[in-house]
Formats: C-alpha cells, structure tokens, sequence
C-alpha cells in the first residue's frame, strides 16, 4: 500500500516533508456576508503575510476556506510557488449565515459527488461549483456545527462531508460556533456516520473555556485545533495556555493542533496591524516551550498536522 501523503496545492507531499511548522487553521484568502468590507481577497497581502509567517520558520500553513467563501485556491498556489510555504486547500461548505443560499441551493442534490471531485480530480475555479476544473486539489474537507446545536444545513453538509471522507479518506474540520456542540459533532459524525475519530479535526475549541468538554473530547481520539488570538473572541484567549497544558498534562499532546485563524484584513499582521499569522510563531510558540519543554511543544507544530492532515489520497 501507498505511505499516506498530505495533499497540497501544488501536489500531494510526503507528511515528514510538510516541514517542521505548520499552522493548522488559516485563511489567506475569505469572505463572509458576516464581515463586509473585512474580505481576505488580495494576493499581494496574503503572500506579505505568509512571507511575514515564514520568516519566523513557518513552513506549511492550512486554508479551512470551503466552498463559497471566495477562497481562490489558484491563488493560493501562487502564494505557495512565491514563498515555499506548503498549503493545503479545502473543500466543504460553511453555516448559512456565512454562505450565500443560492450557492447552497445549486449544489443541494451533489454536494457530496462535488466535495469527491474537488478532492481528487480538482476544485472549481471562482467558487463557482459548475465553473472551470482547476487543477488544484483539496486536501480536507471542512464543515461547521451550530450555537450549542447541529441545524438541518449543519446536519446535511455533515452527512456529505462523511460520505466523501468514506470515499476519499481525507480528514474532516469542524468549524464549532463559540467553541460548542462539539459532542454533538462526535456523535454524528462518528457515532452515526462512522468516520473515525483520527479524521476528524475539532476546531476553535478555544472560544469555549470548558476545560471538561475538552477533555471529553480529547478522549474520543479526535484532533482538537487551538486558534487565536481573535478580537471578536478576545474573552476566551487568556485560557489557551491552560487548555494545551491541561489536555497535554492528561496524555493528549500528540491531538493538539494550533492555528492563527485569521479571517479579517485588520487581523492580519502585514498589512492590517493585526496579531495575523506570525502571532503563533512569536508569542504563542515560546510559550508552549516554556510550560512543556521545546520538543514536546515543537511536536505540536510538526508531528500533530503531520498526522492530522496526511491519509491514504485516492
Ligand atoms: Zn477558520
């Protein structure tokens, strides 16, 4: 059998190649009804900002932009062949509130059939799910619960989302609203639609400081993604530190994965005056090694995506 591969923009690597630090949660390219006037939709500002983040040893860096949300994966490879840095694009589709409904009426009877093609044959250029085959693959899938709950659109992405991960193999993010509902994802995505846990990534666990919840959900085996810092979830960040020692403290540092989630031009670092992506690198970084010791934090920024992200591509 075929080692497993993470699959990039510019083609499906070798896991111990995608370098030694990566940011597993990231946008370079975004927009949302959500944020008018805030779009991530400038090649030059991404490649300044992932240019900012390799300066300081980033190697890799993961887009959790799925369908819909102006996520130009063509430029992402631009941005990859310009500053060495691997990324990995998504496919997959957001909560309503962040997508545009026609959009999601035109896909509603293929949505799964469209997550399998753009994960193995290419993804549509423009966003546009009857536009041009790039060829560009997706190397995840991404998908979002709910406040406290899984809505019907929740529910039905889900189940496509699970249906292409039987199909392809490739790992699933959870978008989780305020960092909830995250056993309800487990319980449908795993317990009734039988995608196991090594494939599922639990994002934005940080934007609920329930540090029971994590535990419950770190001993299901499933990744959790720290993110931050984020303005709009400034009350929550001050926990982060606490969480990754408690979790790894309980045996569970080889799930944790950390990302900047910048979704914003005013969050990014190079041309926003925001933390952006080097934040992870020039704060969050030391002061893992401080509280675990330098390899056990660097494993966290190497050998967790390394895993998280890589399957057996098809
Ligand atoms: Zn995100």
């Amino acid at each position: 059998m075929a080692s497993a591969q993470v699959r990039t923009v510019l083609g499906d690597i070798d896991p111990a190649d995608l370098g030694g630090v990566c940011d597993a949660h990231d946008h370079l390219f975004f927009r949302s009804p959500l944020f008018p006037g805030q779009e991530l939709d400038d090649l030059p500002a991404a490649i300044a900002e992932t240019t900012a983040f390799a300066q300081l040893g980033g190697q890799a860096v993961v887009q959790w932009s799925p369908l819909g949300t102006g996520r130009r994966v063509d430029a992402l490879a631009e941005v990859s062949r310009r500053t060495g840095v691997h990324i990995v694009a998504a496919t997959g589709l957001h909560q309503l509130a962040h997508t545009d409904p026609a959009l999601v009426e035109r896909v509603r009877d293929r949505l799964a059939e469209l997550f399998v093609d753009e994960l193995t044959v290419g993804v549509r250029a423009n966003d546009d799910p009857d536009g041009e085959t790039l060829p560009i693959k997706a190397g995840m899938i991404k998908v979002a619960g709910g406040f406290h709950g899984l809505d019907p659109h929740a529910r039905y992405v889900m189940a496509a989302a699970a249906e292409a991960h039987h199909a392809t193999g490739a790992p699933i993010g959870i978008h989780h609203e305020l960092g909830t509902a995250v056993l309800d994802v487990l319980d449908l995505l795993c317990g009734g639609l039988g995608v196991p846990t090594k494939s599922v990534i639990l994002g934005h666990l940080n934007r609920s400081a329930d540090l029971r919840l994590q535990s419950e959900a770190a001993a299901s085996g499933a990744f959790l993604a720290f993110d931050g810092p984020s303005r709009a979830n400034h009350a929550t960040d001050w926990r982060l530190l606490d969480s990754l020692v408690g979790l790894a403290a309980t045996g569970h540092a080889s799930q944790l994965l950390l990302g900047g989630d910048t979704t914003t031009a005013a969050a990014r670092s190079a041309t926003g005056g925001g933390p952006g992506m080097p934040y992870l690198l020039r704060r969050i970084r030391p002061q893992l090694e401080s509280e675990l010791g330098t390899e056990p934090a660097a494993a966290i920024f190497r050998d967790n995506p390394a895993r998280a992200f890589s399957y057996q591509v098809r």
